[in-house]
């Protein structure tokens, strides 16, 4: 159905949705639900190009949902056209293009998911196309205890897995405090894995890509870098992988 849906879809003309469901996460942060059959079956680490009517255009991951059929967009306020699509209400538009963007390439054995902020996105996406047999660690970071969310819903997809969710502030006022990087160099000392996915702000990124490097592990990092176009066009560059 979804191979015919998209023969039938030019991913590149904006398809208009409507928001059916608005779910606040954080004071910042909300999540929008809005029935699309093709984004609701994207692979880990795919993203769409949302057209906020009236605004712009903001490339976005896409968030899984409950229920069958629909996608989401996890999207946080910062500046005018992320603002304006956290405002959008139930009944509004959309148009999405899409999906875009490389998967990642998930690994058997011992993962290691590392997300920031809404960087915890595609790799909740990630968790829903891994198998009982993983064993997975998710270290979640925020900067303080009202803007921590998804850690029921990353332990309730985990449930059928050997797993440990880490929520780390940077305030101290929930989980571990400090930096998630802070976190990872204490679990590196009692713990191996068999990879390493992260997504997040970019030097948190940065320094876990270096941590993994010097320890001889796979790691994938999906970057959240401005681009226009989508596909490759305006010069930006997605998924960037370093495999030892
Ligand atoms: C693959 C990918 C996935 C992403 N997933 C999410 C997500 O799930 N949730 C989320 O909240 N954010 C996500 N982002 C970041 C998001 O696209 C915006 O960068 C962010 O929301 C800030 O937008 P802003 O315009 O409000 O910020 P501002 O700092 O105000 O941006 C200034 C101007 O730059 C332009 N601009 C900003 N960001 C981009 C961009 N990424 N590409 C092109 N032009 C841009 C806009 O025209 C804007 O007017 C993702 C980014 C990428 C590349």
């Amino acid at each position: 159905m979804v191979k015919w849906l998209e023969r039938q879809r030019n991913p590149n003309s904006h398809h208009i949705c409507t928001i059916e469901k608005v779910i606040d996460e954080t004071p910042t942060v909300r999540t929008l639900i809005f029935s699309d059959e093709i984004l609701s079956n994207v692979l880990p680490g795919q993203f769409a190009m949302v057209w906020i009517p009236g605004v712009n255009e903001l490339p976005m991951s896409v968030m899984i949902t409950q229920e069958k059929n629909k996608a989401a967009f996890t999207v946080r306020k910062r500046g005018e056209p992320s603002t304006a699509m956290y405002n959008l209400t139930v009944g509004d538009y959309i148009g999405v293009r899409g999906p875009y963007g490389n998967s990642f390439d998930i690994k058997n054995g011992k993962l290691l998911l590392v997300g920031g902020g809404t960087g915890l996105v595609p790799l909740l996406r990630l968790i829903t196309f891994c198998k009982p047999s993983h064993d997975i660690t998710l270290l979640m970071g925020s900067q303080t205890k009202k803007e921590v969310f998804f850690e029921d819903l990353a332990n309730k997809l985990l449930k059928k897995n050997k797993h440990q969710v880490i929520t780390v502030t940077e305030d101290g006022t929930y989980g571990k405090k400090g930096f998630v990087t802070d976190v990872l160099e204490e679990l590196f000392t009692k713990n191996s894995f068999d990879a390493i996915y992260t997504c997040g702000p970019e030097l948190m990124m940065y320094k876990i890509v270096k941590l993994a490097t010097s320890n001889q592990i796979f790691v994938q990092a999906s970057l959240e870098r401005m681009m226009k176009c989508g596909i490759g066009i305006c010069g930006s560059w997605y998924l960037w992988e370093l495999l030892y």
